[in-house]
């Protein structure tokens, strides 16, 4: 039953994704569908590889990466849709989370 609940909040997700105009935070996904901040970057880790799998690679989970407001500091290598908690160039916890959006692979 748990699972099932998962999966379809990860299709909602997932279609919100595909609709949205500009690329949304983990934070405004957690807001529209009432779950935890958390929990969203576990749905987008699993929805990063069903959209690529299902689509055959056509479409992909787009990340604008989260950047230091401090210094400009830009997290391009995260391995996983997530937010760092520290600049490890000026050490400020003033982080601009990373962003999200699904689109076609050009
Ligand atoms: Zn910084």
């Amino acid at each position: 039953m748990v699972e099932r609940t998962y999966e379809s909040i990860r299709e909602r997700i997932t279609r919100f994704l595909e609709e949205v105009e500009g690329p949304v935070s983990a934070e405004d996904i957690a807001r529209t569908f009432e779950v935890d901040v958390p929990e969203v970057y576990i749905h987008l880790e699993h929805i990063a590889k069903s959209v690529r799998r299902e689509s055959g690679g056509g479409k992909a989970l787009m990340m604008t990466p989260p950047m230091c407001r401090k210094c400009g500091y830009i997290f391009k290598d995260l391995e996983k849709p997530k937010k760092p908690s520290k600049c490890p160039r000026c050490k400020s916890e003033w982080i601009e989370p990373p962003r999200f959006l699904i689109r076609s692979r050009e």
